[in-house]
């Protein structure tokens, strides 16, 4: 059985040798490692092999191993739907919001962000399969709510988080990472906004997104293994 800490390392060798078919800098793609549904002693693990940025999609859950890492200095990044009822505990205890996808949202969390803690980082996340995906703002609404979140004083807006409909062919996918790459390019020209961040890709398609742009690949089954969400 591999251990987390050769998952880790495989995972950066597929980055490494990602970036390098791109002629991209691999230190210009961090890694996330996306922990929902596993255990406080797994990220635990991940954090002695070097990891220090972990994402979460269940509020509840995150706090809870919050509370358990509570000794190391990790980076915790939200990454899942938000409702509003939880834009505050949001505020007070993440690093990184990955999924904010209407104004509403981004402006209790711009309310709700202590004033101790330096602004809170913001990607907005845009559907760019259309049908395929409930979540994320269109490509057509987006200039506006940029443009709107980028003046909420409590928030810092970094850029484009996306997850395409997964593809096995590779030009399909390719297409749609390009079209995430495209627009936050065209947010960078048309609205002067310094947008330095594109999170996307996962555990099947990292490759295909570091070769168009992605900045954060979210990595978590091709590194704590297969979720069972049958656990309490
Ligand atoms: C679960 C999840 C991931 C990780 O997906 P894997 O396929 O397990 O790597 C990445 N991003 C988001 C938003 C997720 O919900």
């Amino acid at each position: 059985m591999s251990t987390i800490a050769d998952n880790i390392a495989q995972v950066s060798s597929r980055i490494q040798a990602a970036a390098k078919a791109a002629h991209r800098d691999e230190n210009s793609i961090q890694l996330l490692a996306v922990s929902k549904t596993k255990p406080a002693e797994a990220l635990r693990e991940a954090y002695a092999a070097g990891i220090r940025d972990f994402g979460e999609n269940y509020l509840q859950e995150a706090l809870g191993k919050q509370l358990e890492l509570a000794d190391l200095p990790l980076i915790w990044h939200f990454i899942g739907p938000i409702q509003s009822n939880k834009t505050r505990a949001i505020a007070e205890h993440f690093d990184w919001v990955h999924s904010v996808d209407r104004l509403k949202i981004a402006q209790r969390l711009s309310e709700q962000r202590p004033a101790d803690l330096p602004p809170l980082n913001i990607c907005i996340q845009v559907n760019v399969s259309g049908e395929a995906s409930k979540s994320g703002c269109t490509p057509a609404d987006l200039p506006a709510l940029a443009n709107a979140i980028s003046a909420l004083p409590r928030l810092k807006l970094r850029g484009l988080m996306a997850i395409p409909e997964p593809t096995e062919d590779r030009a399909a996918q390719d297409a749609a990472f390009a079209a995430v790459r495209d627009l936050i390019k065209s947010m960078q020209a048309s609205l002067n906004l310094p947008l330095d961040t594109l999170s996307m890709g996962m555990s099947h398609d990292l490759e295909s997104a570091i070769a168009m742009g992605a900045t954060w690949v979210r990595i978590g089954t091709a590194l704590f293994g297969a979720r069972d969400y049958s656990r309490p």
